[in-house]
């Protein structure tokens, strides 16, 4: 499980950006003006910004090149053909409708697959999937294993469905009150952590048998392919490409945000094998999108893309990507931090309230903490706790998730393993002075989405 052979990265620099270095009381200042809210920082404010994978990715020479190429004509455009062949070729899925992001894709899928009073499981829920699971009239159900929601189990596949849960829902709401089940690769909301090929052959298995088709959300496909190269028994004389040709291929649709995985600064697409959904999506994307050769992307956007996903299924990116994580994460487990365990993909996760013992989640551990180590240091983190779970829907109280996290997440190919170590140290400090630290409470809180513009204040 500790990976120690060498995972230099597989390329060099070409060009550099300057980062701005702040002072603790321009820090100070920054936060304040933020409302606490990392979200609300400026990014000129930022030394290390660890906020998020999301469209912060380092695109090649070669993706470069390919914005040349970009052919942007309304209908029809060379990118999109190219794009569709390699969505094809790499993911196994039929049809695609490129989208502005991921969301997008959700918007459509949800919309199309779900009627009112339907339920959604899921392995752990995300964000954004949730939402519009809900504004389709659906109601999502979480079935992943309970090692998951246990940030110290060193359980290989915490992103495993528990085929029980999703049982004991059959028999409860009925097959024909579930359109389809969605899972996560690499589930972000649990740290990051890895589906096993095993479980999704289970999952298909039951789903054929009761009428139920699976969603793949498929953001951090090759990421998890790569826990399955190391983990699952079978697995390791594969490539990532040709595990992640297998874990497509055994789903009927794809919602993919192309700012994650497929190395590019935006775009996404909706993919599926089932030629009635795909009629259907292209009469929504012209509404909400654009024309179904282009959704919401430049034609130069599509073939970076496609020339992105190409470059993130090649092993040796895949070895140093994850390898950059867990070196952050072992530094922090050295200086005696709390964080999920095993290592995640994307990012290291701080467990706040093991971090903060002393706070309540509802003066908020993890969006205190994640100002926190912004003062000290000017890294940029988020919160992954009661202000990302938002309220139910029916009673108006906090979700309250089990997990209440700062992720540290790693844009793909930009920092090194020295911003790294600055990252863990600046850590360490916060954690020394940790028993000073009191919380949050709300001075404005959005109706969705909350954790993105949310306004706090500290308690005193
Ligand atoms: C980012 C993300 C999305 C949403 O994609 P956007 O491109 O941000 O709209 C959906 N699911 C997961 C797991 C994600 O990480």
């Amino acid at each position: 499980m500790t990976y120690r052979k060498s995972w230099a990265e597989p390329w060099k620099i070409k060009m550099v950006e300057h980062l701005t270095m702040t002072s603790r009381e321009d820090r100070v200042k920054a936060i304040e003006d933020a409302g606490y809210n990392t979200f609300l920082l400026r990014s000129e404010d930022v030394y290390i910004d660890l906020l998020t994978d999301s469209g912060t990715n380092a695109m090649s020479d070669r993706q470069w090149a390919g914005m040349m190429l970009g052919d942007e004509s309304y209908a029809g455009s060379r990118n999109f053909y190219n794009l569709e062949k390699t969505i094809q070729d790499f993911y196994s899925y039929k049809y695609i409708i490129p989208t502005h992001q991921g969301r997008a894709a959700e918007h459509m899928m949800s919309q199309i697959l779900i009627k009112d009073g339907d339920y959604i499981p899921g392995n752990m829920y995300f964000t954004t999937t949730r939402l519009h699971q809900e504004l389709a009239g659906g109601t999502f159900v979480d079935v992943i294993i309970d090692e998951a929601h246990d940030t110290e189990s060193e359980h290989p596949f915490k992103g495993n469905v528990d085929l029980k849960k999703l049982d004991d829902l059959v028999k409860k709401v009925g097959a024909d009150k579930i359109p389809y089940i969605c899972i996560a690769t690499a589930v972000n909301m649990a740290g990051g952590q890895p589906i096993s090929l095993q479980n999704i052959k289970e999952l298909r298995e039951y789903t054929t048998k009761h009428g139920i088709d699976i969603v793949h959300d498929m953001t951090r496909v090759a990421e998890n392919a790569w826990f399955i190269k190391e983990r699952e028994a079978g697995y390791a004389e594969k490539t990532v490409q040709e595990i992640v040709f297998e874990i497509c291929s055994l789903t009927d649709h794809a919602t993919m945000s192309a700012k994650k995985d497929p190395l590019v600064n935006i775009g996404g697409f909706m993919a599926t094998n089932n030629e009635d959904v795909y009629r259907q999506a292209q009469n929504m994307v012209v509404v909400y999108e654009g024309l179904h050769t282009y959704g919401g992307m430049a034609g130069r956007d599509m073939e970076a893309l496609s020339i992105g996903i190409k470059e993130s299924v090649q092993d040796d990116h895949m070895r140093a990507r994850v390898g950059q994580t867990e070196y952050l994460g072992d530094k922090l487990i050295g200086y005696g931090i709390p964080i999920v365990r095993p290592v995640g993909s994307h990012g290291v996760f701080l467990d706040a309230k093991k971090f903060l013992p002393h706070l309540s989640q509802d003066v908020f551990p993890a969006q205190t903490l994640a100002a926190e180590i912004y003062v000290e240091s000017g890294v940029r983190s988020m919160e992954r706790g009661i202000i990302s779970g938002g309220r139910n829907k029916d009673t108006g109280d906090h979700n309250r998730p089990k997990l209440e996290l700062v992720r540290l997440t790693i844009p793909r190919r930009v920092y090194t393993q020295a911003h790294m170590d600055v990252v863990a140290e600046s850590i360490a400090d916060v954690y020394e002075r940790r028993a000073k630290i009191t919380g949050l409470q709300f001075t404005y809180e959005p109706e969705y989405l909350r954790f993105f513009q949310a306004r706090f204040e500290p308690l005193s």
